[in-house]
């Protein structure tokens, strides 16, 4: 039985497992994705499955307006992170709006508005 949820950036779940040196930190065997790090293992867990419930794969249906954390990965290039909002139906970079192409962003974790 495997206590952590599987890696929410591999379609096939990935293979997650809990390392340790001074730190405790969940990572993918699959692709390579690690953290957060945590003084516990117990912690690590709980952090792993936390990240897992909130990336959304990209396929599906985002809001003109919706405003996100977007995990893009470039094609034989990084993989990397950045604060965008669907415009006309596109990821748009928040600081320069600079447009992301569509396909490269692989997950979106929707930012919540302000609590009143
Ligand atoms: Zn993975």
């Amino acid at each position: 039985m495997n206590e952590l949820k599987p890696c929410p950036f591999c379609p096939d779940g990935g293979k997650p497992e809990i390392g340790y040196t001074v730190t405790y930190w969940g990572y993918c065997h699959t692709c390579g994705t690690e953290g957060p790090y945590k003084t516990t293992r117990e912690e690590a867990i709980e952090a792993w499955n936390t990240r897992a419930s909130l990336w959304i794969p990209a396929n599906e249906t985002v809001q003109e307006g919706q405003e996100a954390f977007v995990r893009v990965k470039f094609p034989g290039g990084p993989t990397v992170f950045y604060w965008a909002t669907v415009e006309n139906g596109v990821w748009s970079e928040n600081f320069d709006d600079e447009i992301i192409p569509s396909g490269y962003v692989t997950h979106f974790h929707p930012i919540a508005e302000i609590p009143a």
